[in-house]
């Protein structure tokens, strides 16, 4: 997943979120197949307060673009906030029949310190340091 279009699109859902210990909002999306080599990046709508709006995406597609990953964003910074992948968050990937094709790696949660990605069994794993990630080719 280290492709440009990926890191970059990550890198802007990071920074529109408006990280801080007082709060910043959720941003997410998928990350779409648009022809063999090249991916692209839908996000997600906002919905109201904190809430993200997941779109309809039947059989691991949205627009007809097979979806290879998904992501979101967890901005809260403060110590008392849960930076990793919440149960609920856990449970949305793992519960969801249309997040199950063979294209589908998972969904990353970006945090400050860590990208998570959720597999499609719910499991988490570290897969990144952002500023790894983040850091200009
Ligand atoms: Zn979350």
């Amino acid at each position: 997943m280290h492709i440009p279009i990926v890191r970059e699109a990550l890198r802007q859902a990071w920074q529109d979120s408006q990280p801080g210990i007082d709060g910043g909002r959720e941003e997410g999306g998928f990350v779409i197949q648009v022809s063999a080599r090249k991916l692209s990046v839908v996000r997600w709508p906002k919905g109201a307060q904190n809430s993200i709006l997941v779109p309809p995406h039947p059989g691991c597609t949205i627009g007809g673009k097979i979806i290879v990953a998904s992501f979101h964003t967890h901005p809260n910074t403060g110590t008392d906030f849960l930076q990793e992948p919440s149960e609920t968050d856990k449970r949305a990937v793992r519960n969801d029949p249309d997040l199950k094709s063979a294209a589908y790696v998972g969904e990353f949660v970006i945090a400050r310190e860590t990208i998570y990605l959720i597999t499609p069994d719910g499991q988490v794993r570290d897969v990144a340091d952002p500023e790894v990630l983040f850091a200009q080719p």
